[in-house]
C-alpha cells in the first residue's frame, strides 16, 4: 500500500524522492518468509540484509531476550562491569575462533567493528614500538561500513566519495590480485603499513569470490610484512560459508575478525571483534602503566543484544545450521542456472557459500541503469525479495531455506529477466 503521507522517516541508501509513497512496509516474518501491509507473502531470499541466517519468528530467541529483558534489561560493560550473557558469549565465541585464545570485542554492528579493528590496528602497532605503522590497505569493490575508517576503506566509489577528505593512510589493490598487495606493501613501506582488510568473498561489491589460493597467499603476504590481516566476515561469518567465522574455511590465522549480522540471525544489533592473543597481549599485561585501549561504544556487550546471540548459538549448534552454508551452496548456483545464458545477463556468481549475485548484461545496464531497480521491482511480483545491486542482484537466504523454497527463486528469476527485456 503506498503512503497516503509524506513520513519523515529517511532511509540508508535509499532515493528518498523515489521513496516518499512507494515503501514497501514489511509486517511480519515466519522462518524463510516475510508478509507486507497488504498481506501478500514474499520468501525472503536475501534474509533481509544478509542476516536473518535462522529465519524470521524463532521462538527460543524471543523468549531468551524476553526472559533478559526481565532481568536485566540494559547495562555498560565500560571498565571492570560485566553481565553474564556477555561473559558467556564472549567466552563462547572464543572457543569457536579459528586463532585459539582471541579475546572479544563488542561493539554495536559491523561498521563499528570494522573502526575498531584499525584501531586496534594501529594501536597494536603504537605499543610495540613501530608507530608509523598506520596505514591500512583495502580491496577494490570491498564494503567495509560507513563509519569514518569503513568509508576510507571503501572499495565502492560512490559510498567513499562526496564527504569531504577521507581519513588519511588508505589505499586499495584490486581485489583478486595476491600480488598487487605486495606490490603496494613495498610502494608504501612495510614499516608503515598496519592492516589489510579482506572480505573473504566480497558480498555488497556483488558477491565476488576469491580466485583460488587468494586467501592463502594474501595471509602469507601480510604474515611476511609484518601486516595485520584483517578478515571482515560480517557477511561471511555464522555459516552463510558453511563455517563459523567464514575465514575459517580456509587454513589461515587471521589477526582480527570483523563480524556481526547472523550472530545474532539479525534479531538484535551486535557487533563483535576477534583480536588474535599475540595483537592484545600489550592491553593485557597486567603490568602498571600496560595501555588501555581509550575506545568502546555505549551498547558494547549489551546484556539483550548478548543474550539474542547465546540463544541464536543454541540453535546454530543443535540444529547443525553451520556446514547448511556448504551443503547448499550447489542448490542455490542450480536455482540460478536459469539465469546463466540469458541475454540480459552477464555473469551468475555462485558456488561458494549460500550466497549469490545475477550480473545483468553491460548492454542493458548501459541502456537503462535502472535495471537492477526494475529486477528487484519485478522479483516482487513474484513473491520473492532479492538484494539490488549497483548492476545486478544478489541473494543470500536464511541457512534454514529448503528446496521448495529455492524452486521459488528458480522459477522467479528467468521470468524477472525475460520482462527486463519485454519492458
Ligand atoms: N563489513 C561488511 C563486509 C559488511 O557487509 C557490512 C554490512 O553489510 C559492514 C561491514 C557494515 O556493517 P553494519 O552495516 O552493521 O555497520
Amino acid at each position: 500500500m503506498p503512503d497516503q503521507q509524506p513520513n519523515p522517516l529517511w532511509h540508508p541508501f535509499a532515493d528518498m524522492g523515489a521513496v516518499d509513497g512507494n515503501r514497501f512496509v514489511v509486517t511480519r516474518g515466519e522462518g524463510s518468509y516475510v508478509w507486507d501491509d497488504a498481506g501478500r507473502r514474499y520468501f525472503d531470499a536475501s534474509a533481509s540484509l544478509w542476516y536473518s541466517n535462522l529465519g524470521h519468528g524463532r521462538p527460543e530467541i524471543t523468549r531468551a531476550v524476553t526472559e533478559q529483558l526481565e532481568k536485566l534489561d540494559a547495562y555498560n560493560l565500560f571498565g571492570g562491569v560485566a553481565n553474564e550473557p556477555a561473559l558467556k558469549l564472549a567466552s563462547r565465541l572464543s572457543e569457536l575462533a579459528p586463532v585459539p585464545g582471541s579475546k572479544v570485542f563488542l561493539g554495536s554492528g559491523g561498521g563499528d567493528m570494522v573502526d575498531t579493528a584499525v584501531k586496534i590496528a594501529r594501536s597494536y602497532f603504537v605499543h610495540t614500538g613501530r608507530p608509523d605503522k598506520t596505514h591500512v590497505i583495502s580491496r577494490t569493490q570491498g564494503y567495509h561500513g560507513t563509519h569514518g575508517f569503513g568509508t576510507a576503506a571503501a572499495g565502492i566509489p560512490v559510498n567513499a566519495e562526496g564527504w569531504g577528505p577521507p581519513a588519511a593512510d588508505f589505499s586499495q589493490v584490486p581485489y583478486d590480485n595476491a600480488a598487487a598487495l605486495e606490490e603496494e606493501i613495498l610502494r608504501v613501506g612495510p614499516e608503515r603499513v598496519a592492516a589489510f582488510f579482506c572480505e573473504p568473498v566480497i558480498g555488497a561489491g556483488g558477491v565476488l569470490l576469491p580466485p583460488d589460493g587468494y586467501i592463502e597467499e594474501v595471509a602469507a603476504i601480510c604474515r611476511r610484512h609484518e601486516v595485520l590481516f584483517v578478515a571482515d566476515c560480517v557477511i561471511c561469518a555464522w555459516g552463510r560459508l558453511g563455517t563459523w567465522y567464514g575465514i575459517d574455511r580456509w587454513p589461515v590465522q587471521p589477526d582480527l575478525v570483523t563480524t556481526a549480522k547472523g550472530v545474532t540471525s539479525g534479531t538484535i544489533p551486535l557487533g563483535v571483534l576477534l583480536v588474535a592473543p599475540h595483537v592484545a597481549e600489550p592491553f593485557f599485561t597486567g603490568s602498571p602503566g600496560a595501555p588501555i585501549l581509550r575506545h568502546g561504544a555505549t551498547y558494547a556487550g549489551h546484556p539483550v543484544a548478548c543474550a539474542a546471540a547465546n540463544a541464536t548459538l543454541d540453535i546454530y549448534e543443535r540444529d547443525d545450521i553451520i556446514p547448511r552454508g556448504k551443503a547448499l551452496e550447489k542448490p542455490l548456483a542450480d536455482a540460478l542456472s536459469g539465469a546463466v545464458g540469458h541475454p540480459a545477463v552477464a555473469e551468475v556468481r555462485a558456488g561458494l557459500g549460500f550466497l549469490a549475485a545475477v550480473e545483468l548484461a553491460p548492454d542493458l545496464l548501459a541502456a537503462d541503469p535502472g535495471a537492477p531497480g526494475r529486477l528487484h521491482k519485478f522479483l516482487l511480483e513474484e513473491g520473492v525479495i532479492v538484494r539490488s545491486l549497483g548492476k545486478g542482484m544478489a541473494v543470500s537466504p536464511p541457512l534454514v531455506a529448503d528446496e521448495t523454497e529455492l524452486d521459488l527463486l528458480a522459477s522467479a528469476v528467468p521470468k524477472a529477466l525475460d520482462r527486463l527485456l519485454k519492458n
